[in-house]
């Protein structure tokens, strides 16, 4: 036997026996399919592709570059040799040739993480290609290409489940957003639902997470004091506290200085705090009092009489400038609108807040406890305006549904009954006898 140049390539047709046939020892392919359909045809017709295998080494044996399944089937169907293409390859030839050869559908594909496999390992052997190059040397595009080599980076554990076909490639492409979190991955491939909802929804709160943790290092290592989460209900926002900037940034200083990092509509947001208002009110001991007080234009002795009816003075100031506002053309859209929505999800009492929690799928606490239930309701609406605008919907309704029913004596002509069975109309209901009923009463 002669060995042959590296890029020759011969093409001469010949029938090797199969005893002289090895596997390649990279095959892409995990494993063969289902091999009956193959075998029949095979028994009936021979074998009517050759194989393409390499020249024969000095013992005469040949490996085979495409035709793992036909050599399998072949020797099912007890033949004795097969036709065979010799030719000579290396390793990045060979690749792309049982890439080629796996192409279309008649044969049963190689799944997606053998596939993927085989394009990282090309890339690794033909230096500087390019995932563009890569893409056209094997006729697929290069989103294609890209979202397979994408999967590379879950963990075994996940690619093996990928490979047996326990999910999509979209719910991988999902799961590989969180590649560098096993933790994360492991307890997505243990949940009982594992769908891109899911996944994209644990890696936005992770990532929100991150954010929340990075911001808190950054403020401790700023020098601050930071407030434990249920330390917040204790202690008084500074700036409802110290109304004068000044003082809010000499409060810096004080022993009763400390910041929270909350969810904001842009991003975690760091607010400032008082843990002991009391060292700021005038009636405090001068000698337990700080240098800054809570009300610095009314220094001395402010009694509560005074303090209620300067509060009094204030709220009938806000509805004044409220009326003014509403009188000379209204107010501004997206604040007002999102002010609305904000005071509906703050004030929702706690069961129909677990309705809604419930609705959206949300972890809540453990125990599926109603505090929980609030928590997670206002973090998820606070994360964009159109997850607050879908809160505020199911909130109306759940509140209707508190409406609905044969004792409420309101049942006939309630307004907001009738809007929420015309909205789930609108989103393709079929509303019951009754609720038509409802749909179809004249209203003024
Ligand atoms: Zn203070």
């Amino acid at each position: 036997m002669t060995t042959t140049d590296t890029n020759a390539t011969t093409s001469d047709l010949v029938e090797i026996p199969i005893g002289q046939l090895d596997a390649h020892p990279h095959n892409i392919r995990r494993s063969l399919g289902s091999l009956d359909d193959l075998v029949r045809s095979i028994r009936t017709l021979g074998v009517l592709e050759p194989l393409i295998v390499m020249p024969a080494d000095h013992n005469g044996r040949h490996v085979i570059v495409a035709g793992h399944r036909r050599l399998a089937a072949a020797t099912k169907a007890d033949l004795a040799t097969v036709p065979c293409v010799v030719r000579s390859m290396n390793e990045a030839d060979v690749l792309e040739a049982m890439l080629a050869e796996n192409g279309d559908g008649i044969r049963a594909r190689i799944t997606l993480v053998e596939e993927a496999e085989a394009y990282a390992r090309l890339m690794t052997l033909r230096d500087g290609l390019t995932v563009k190059s890569l893409a056209s040397r094997v006729g697929r595009s290069q989103s294609y290409v890209r979202s397979r080599l994408v999967v590379l980076a879950l963990p075994s554990k996940a690619l093996d489940r990928l490979h047996r076909g326990d999910f999509t490639l979209d719910v991988a492409t999902a799961l590989a957003k969180a590649a560098d979190d096993p933790a994360l991955i492991d307890q997505l491939l243990d949940s009982d639902r594992l769908d891109e909802w899911t996944i994209e929804r644990a890696v936005k709160a992770r990532a929100t997470e991150r954010q929340r943790s990075d911001r808190e290092a950054d403020v401790v290592a700023a020098g601050h004091r930071l407030l434990a989460t249920d330390g917040t209900k204790t202690a008084q926002r500074l700036d409802a506290l110290l109304t004068e900037r000044a003082d809010r940034r000499r409060h810096a200083k004080e022993p009763c200085h400390a910041v929270a990092v909350q969810s904001g509509w842009g991003g975690p947001v760091v607010v400032e705090y008082c843990t002991d208002p009391r060292r700021h009110r005038a009636s405090t001991p001068a000698e337990q009092r700080s240098p800054i007080t809570a009300t610095p234009t009314r220094a001395t002795d402010t009694t509560d009489d005074e303090r209620r009816k300067a509060d009094s003075t204030a709220k009938a100031a806000r509805r004044q400038f409220l009326a003014d506002k509403v009188a000379n053309g209204g107010l501004a859209q997206a604040a007002t609108a999102r002010f609305a929505f904000q005071a509906l999800v703050a004030t929702v009492n706690q069961q129909r807040a677990t309705v809604v929690a419930r609705t959206l799928r949300l972890n809540t606490t453990s125990d599926g406890g109603t505090t929980g239930a609030g928590a997670a309701l206002a973090d998820h609406a606070m994360a964009s305006a159109r997850q607050l605008a879908t809160v505020a919907a199911l909130i109306a309704a759940a509140e209707a549904d508190e409406h609905a029913g044969p004792y409420r004596p309101s049942y006939s002509d309630d307004p907001l009954l009738v809007a929420y069975y015309r909205w789930l109309t609108d989103l393709g209901y079929q509303p019951t006898d009754q609720e038509r009923q409802l749909l179809d009463t004249p209203t003024d």
